[in-house]
This record gives structure tokens, sequence and C-alpha cells, in this order.
């Protein structure tokens, strides 16, 4: 997306810091949006002004979102033995029944439990179930270990302390 008219761009404000933008501007009388769903609602409206790409960048960096992890970056002959996709097509339709389907499911959980243990510092699950007509997808999801979720974590304990005092 290109910003055409910087005239319209405004900083996002942020709710517990009533004079700063997101990016880190300080914000007077200059419009800008009062808070994120302003602007959120503002861009779904296609309403003439758009968000500062620096307050977007600093607020999606914030969210805890579930990480892609990048192997473009791992070289090729570290990738022996490694996988990001597992593909089997049947060359008809076959009958899956809960018990094998359930036996897919608990071997792609060993797969993240070992993930889990060379990466202690994060969780990674068996995260969605879907599909369409006869094709089933499990999609992977990881993310940083918040809560202590990793019992491989050594930080486990302290963090599921702080899980809990937090609810
Ligand atoms: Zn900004």
């Amino acid at each position: 997306m290109t910003i055409e008219n910087t005239t319209y761009v405004a900083c996002i404000r942020r709710e517990n810091k009533p004079n700063e933008s997101w990016c880190g501007k300080t914000l007077s009388h200059e419009f800008h949006f009062i808070d994120i769903d302003h602007a959120a609602l503002n861009g779904e409206q296609k309403g003439l002004h758009v968000a500062c790409p620096s307050c977007a960048k600093k607020i999606i960096e914030s969210l805890c979102m579930v990480q892609k992890l990048d192997s473009s970056t791992i070289p090729k002959e570290d990738m022996r033995g490694l996988t990001t996709r597992f593909i089997v097509d049947f060359p008809c339709p076959v009958t899956m029944t809960n018990d094998p389907y359930q036996r897919i499911v608990k071997a792609i959980s060993d797969i993240c439990d070992h993930w889990e243990s060379e990466n202690p510092e994060m969780v990674m699950w068996p995260f969605m179930f879907g599909g369409e007509g006869t094709v089933d997808i499990i999609e992977v999801h990881a993310r940083e270990d918040f809560y202590g979720d990793n019992p491989k974590n050594p930080n486990g304990e302290q963090l599921r302390a702080e899980s809990n005092k937090d609810q």
C-alpha cells in the first residue's frame, strides 16, 4: 500500500499515555486517532485519514502473534531431516475414521514435543483442524512460551506462577 497524500497521515494515541503516539511522538492539537479501535474503524470505512506506518508497525510488533518460522534463513546443508510440511495424497477417497485420525494428530503432537525440547522458550501445537471437501488440513502453530506451557522451559515454573497471579 502506498500513501499518496501524507497530509492525512495520522498517529495513533496510546490509551495509557494520553499525549503519546504508538510511534513515540508527543501529540498535541494535530489530528490523531484516539486509540487503535478508532484507527482501525476509520481504515475499515476507508476514511480520509490513514494510520501512521510507524505507529502501525509498532502495534503489530507488540501484538502477541503466532510465529511463522522462517526456514529461508537455514543454510541448505542444514535442512536435511527437517520438514515444514507433510502431504499425503491418496489415489482415491478413503474412509477417515476417528481412530487413525487421532493417531495422526498424536504423531504431529510428538513432532511438536520434540521441537519444544530443542526450543524450550517456545510452544508448538496442532492448532487448526479443517479442510474442504475430501481434503483434511491440520495447521501447526508456534509461539513464545508465555505461560510456562512447555515443561522443558527452564523458566516454566516462574512463568506459571506469574500467569496465575494475573488471573
Ligand atoms: Zn505515528
